[in-house]
């Protein structure tokens, strides 16, 4: 055990998270999100404590651009469940949201039912860092999460730069919600999303719109015509719903659990969940080389001549990358 947790603070969080207290709960998130090496120390301390109550939730992706109705979504899906007894938490990966310290997404006045209700657990995004920094937290609060007994984890992200792809590599199913018409389709299609999904989710089809979300499905439905699947027992469906109308939405959720159960039984899930594990820690280990390397005094002192010495031609990239990487032996 780490020196900076005592036996009395890792009891106070292991057994309030256990006992699914939210006051501690939110307290040991915050402690996740802080910066000061002590209290990720802590943190870290009190994660391995509980990680073996920790794996057993769906954990559910959720992205579309922004009015796509996301958190309208969000609030229909989670109150569906929470009368069918299960218990929510939603946490948002927004790495745009850094400066202002307040997130636009998953804040609780966007999911005003979802907010009071006992069974869910609404946080917005870690404001701080970069977008491996901010998922990194996300992904170890989603485990205390789980072990605090949340059974449902909803991770929402806004398609901002790469976050898409980083929150479908902490998931179980990655769900994309997409909006008929406005040349949308051919939009995802560029940024490479639809490969990232598991399933496609047609958002509005209410009113006027019926017909058109209709149309928008076909489309989609042509265009993953075109795609390998990523896995042979699973062709990743598009359907339609109205997250203001709460249509559609329980057919949502039997396609989730339907991919669950596929996974399952062919031991895909867990295998997903092994290689997103080595995943993480190959990154944590590539980000923690990085940071060794800028903190590194000599390699700081010596950086700028470096640089303009590659930049003026008189040593290669080559021979300037060995000179720093020979300095990091010498700690
Ligand atoms: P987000 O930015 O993706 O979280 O989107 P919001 O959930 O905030 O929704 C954006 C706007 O679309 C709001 O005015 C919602 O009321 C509206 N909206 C969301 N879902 C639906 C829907 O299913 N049908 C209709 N007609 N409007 C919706």
């Amino acid at each position: 055990m780490n020196q900076n947790t005592n036996a009395i603070d890792l009891q106070f969080y292991v057994q309030g998270v256990r006992e699914r207290n939210r006051r501690i709960l939110a307290k040991m998130i915050t402690l996740i999100e802080s910066s000061l090496p002590a209290h990720q120390a802590m943190a870290r301390d009190i994660l391995a404590q509980l990680l073996p109550y920790s794996g057993n939730a769906v954990r559910l992706g959720i992205t579309g651009v922004p009015g796509v109705g996301k958190s309208t979504f969000i609030e229909s899906l989670g109150m569906m469940l929470i009368q069918k007894g299960h218990r929510v938490a939603v946490l948002a990966v927004d790495p745009s949201s850094q400066k202002s310290g307040g997130s636009v997404m998953a804040d609780k006045t966007r999911m005003e039912n979802l907010a009071v209700e006992e069974n869910a657990f609404i946080r917005p995004s870690p404001s701080k860092g970069t977008l491996g920094g901010v998922a990194g937290k996300t992904r170890e609060t989603m485990l205390i999460c789980e072990a605090a007994g949340f059974d449902v984890l909803i991770i929402e992200t806004v398609g901002v730069g790469q976050s898409e792809t980083t929150v479908a590599s902490m998931v179980d199913f990655f769900l994309v919600l997409m909006l008929a018409g406005a040349g949308d389709e051919l939009q995802a299609v560029k940024k490479g999303i639809l490969e990232l999904a598991d399933a496609i989710v047609i958002n509005k089809a209410d009113g006027d719109n019926v017909e058109k979300a209709h149309q928008a499905k076909r489309t989609y439905e042509a265009v993953l015509q075109l795609f390998t699947p990523s896995s042979p027992s699973w062709r990743p469906p598009v359907l339609t719903c109205s997250a203001l109308e709460m249509s559609g939405i329980d057919e949502v959720w039997e396609i989730v659990l339907n991919h669950r159960k596929k996974f399952q039984h062919s031991g895909e899930l867990k295998a997903k969940r092994r290689e997103q594990a080595l995943e993480w820690m190959w990154s944590l280990l590539e980000d923690g080389l990085k940071d060794r390397l800028y903190q590194h005094p000599e390699i700081k002192k010596l950086l700028p001549k470096v640089i303009k010495a590659v930049e003026g031609g008189s040593t290669t990239p080559a021979a300037a990358a060995d000179q720093l990487l020979s300095l990091l032996d010498r700690q």
